[in-house]
């Protein structure tokens, strides 16, 4: 069906990224998960292969892919098992190529793109998550440079990045405080900066989430990439409802890779004296399975179809697609649990794996609440 929505370069990619993580990654996943350490060996497999710098365009050594290429890679990424911060890494090119001047995309690009240096989102706070407008990170402007001073919570890679793209106030007590939000650039080797805590996660053992602190930081004002109050800041906030759907992808693919290790224990599996694909309740789950992952995949080729013709992520197909692909991916790797028994609770079995992993998607990227939000605000509007 997702077939005839794509066109023959689509598919030649998909085709492409489908026969590399089944042979370069899905090998390894596990052993990976196991050593829970950084991957260093599937960033370097996916930079030889062109997608750390994906949608970064080719002028500055990236692939000059679109936001359907995004989403095929997530979605064949999560059907492996995947769970490492990717839609992360692409969020941060995306700023730069979205909003830097030519320096700012001459200086980072390449290197980004290559895999050289690893990108990290740093906006979550302690005291705002959801309420991004109640971040009290602060850049003072002075003389030819800001001073950043802030703690940022959860940040994925951020242990392993180079480079940090920081969301920081240059004004305080505005009566719309999302309006003093700046964004900047930083280098992680800039004396202040350092990292905190990393959180001990319930799945997605490999990658981390990490508390990144800046203090005094000079950042220097050609490192600015976009003015608070700036038209810049309202065009990359939607740009950011990409990652959205790069996230509902790789529940979709988290989904099908489920199912199909449901599908094949069912047929296996012989319980009063037939395989228990035979009896109607297991067939009816494997069923709603299906039903449920086809659906959450249409909404998610549907949103990045629909936004590369109009030329700007639509936000509501987005928040759309994020919303029933998180909640999906949550109930089919529960169900595949059920479908293998005991055994689906045990670590022989990689479906509590898929679990443990998915669970945290729905909150990162604007939890399902804030999804909910953003799609009766367009509807009520
Ligand atoms: C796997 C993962 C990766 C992440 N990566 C990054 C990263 O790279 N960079 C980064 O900056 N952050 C990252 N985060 C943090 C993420 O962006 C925040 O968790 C998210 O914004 C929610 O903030 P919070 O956790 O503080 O929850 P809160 O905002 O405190 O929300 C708590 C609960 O209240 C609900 N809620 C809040 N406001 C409303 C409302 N107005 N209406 C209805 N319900 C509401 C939420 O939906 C949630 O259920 C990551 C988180 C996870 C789990």
């Amino acid at each position: 069906m997702i077939d005839s929505l794509l066109s023959e370069e689509n598919k030649m990619f998909r085709d492409t990224v489908r026969r590399f993580a089944e042979k370069e990654i899905a090998p390894h996943v596990m052993k990976w998960e196991e050593e829970r350490k950084y991957p260093e060996e599937y960033y370097r497999k996916l930079s030889e292969m062109g997608f750390m710098g994906l949608l970064v365009p080719e002028e500055y050594g990236g692939a000059g892919g679109c936001i359907i290429d995004l989403v095929i890679l997530c979605e064949e990424m999560g059907k492996v098992g995947v769970s490492f911060p990717l839609t992360h890494v692409s969020a941060c090119c995306r700023s730069i190529v979205s909003q830097g001047n030519e320096e700012q995309k001459r200086r980072y690009l390449p290197d980004m793109a290559s895999g050289e240096k690893i990108g990290a989102y740093c906006q979550t706070e302690p005291e705002a998550g959801s309420d991004s407008g109640s971040m009290s990170s602060f850049a003072e402007k002075k003389n030819g440079h800001y001073l950043l001073n802030g703690r940022k919570v959860f940040i994925s890679n951020g242990r392993i990045a180079s480079v940090f793209i920081v969301l920081a106030k240059t004004e305080r007590n505005l009566s719309k405080p999302s309006r003093g939000i700046a964004m900047f650039v930083v280098d992680r080797d800039s004396p202040g900066v350092s990292v905190g805590k990393t959180e001990e996660l319930m799945g997605r053992h490999c990658s981390s989430l990490d508390e990144i602190i800046f203090e005094d930081v000079k950042v220097p004002e050609e490192n600015l990439l976009i003015l608070a109050g700036s038209k810049g800041f309202k065009e990359m906030m939607n740009e950011f409802n990409g990652e959205r759907c790069g996230n509902s992808a790789f529940c979709v693919g988290f989904a099908q890779g489920a199912y199909e290790r449901a599908l094949r224990y069912c047929k296996e599996r012989i319980q009063f004296g037939k395989s228990i694909s035979e009896f109607q309740g297991i067939r009816w789950v494997l069923a709603e399975m299906a039903i449920k992952i086809q659906a959450a995949r249409l909404l998610v080729y549907d949103a990045v179809i629909k936004s590369e013709k109009k030329g700007k992520i639509i936000a509501k197909e987005a928040a759309i697609a994020k919303k029933f692909a998180n909640e999906m991916t949550t109930w089919v790797c529960d169900q595949a649990i059920q479908l293998h028994g005991a055994y689906g609770y045990t670590t022989d079995y990689e479906v509590e794996r898929y679990y443990r992993d998915v669970r945290g998607w729905s909150m990162g990227g604007g939890t399902t609440h804030i999804c909910l939000n953003r799609i009766a605000h367009q509807i009520l509007k």
